[in-house]
């Protein structure tokens, strides 16, 4: 009773309608050019039981507070990272046309990813439990560090050339990625 649940709409050449969650939590209504607002709310009244459902759960695993990480989790998330990560490093690498160093992945908790003046890399085991756009988005952000040490405009004009809506993945790393850290006792 009296919840309330923004929904984006969200038209596109598709030809049926569909309902998501964003990574972020945002619900969408995805829908064809055409469909009327009508259509649209009928299609949404129909999936309130989902929505509701899934809205619901968002808030209650973002309110419940999580236990710490143990020593068998936290080495698990640095193999799985382990696995991810050079497949992603290589990508940028060659898009922006740099040559990483030495590349290591620990547990910490002040940062995501850091990188040294010779050019050695740094990532957080943490982005084992982040979507797959926000470890493109540390990857991308520590590689573009090769080209531009500090944090200037031309280094946030050089992010946002190889990924446009970069505002997303840092308000992830500031909410949901925060959440994470805090759990590295
Ligand atoms: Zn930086």
């Amino acid at each position: 009773m009296g919840q309330q649940i923004r929904l984006r709409v969200i038209r596109s050449g598709r030809k049926t309608l569909a309902l998501q969650i964003t990574w972020e939590g945002e619900a969408v209504v995805r829908a064809p050019y055409l469909a009327s607002d009508e259509s649209i709310q009928r299609f949404v009244r129909e999936h309130l039981d989902w929505l509701v459902r899934h809205t619901a759960q968002n808030r209650e695993k973002a309110a419940r507070k999580a236990p710490p990480f143990s020593e068998d989790e936290i080495h698990r998330m640095v193999e799985d990272t382990r696995q991810f990560l050079p497949a992603l490093i290589q990508e940028y690498s060659e898009r922006l046309q740099v040559r990483p160093g030495r590349i290591t992945i620990r547990n910490q908790r002040t940062r995501w990813g850091s990188c040294s003046s010779q050019g050695c890399l740094n990532f957080n085991c943490l982005l084992a439990q982040a979507p797959d756009q926000v470890r493109r988005y540390v990857v991308l952000h520590e590689l573009c560090h090769l080209k531009e040490m500090n944090h200037s405009p031309a280094f946030w004009r050089l992010v946002a050339s190889q990924m446009p809506d970069y505002q997303r993945a840092k308000e992830w790393l500031k909410t949901e990625g925060q959440r994470l850290i805090e759990r590295l006792g």
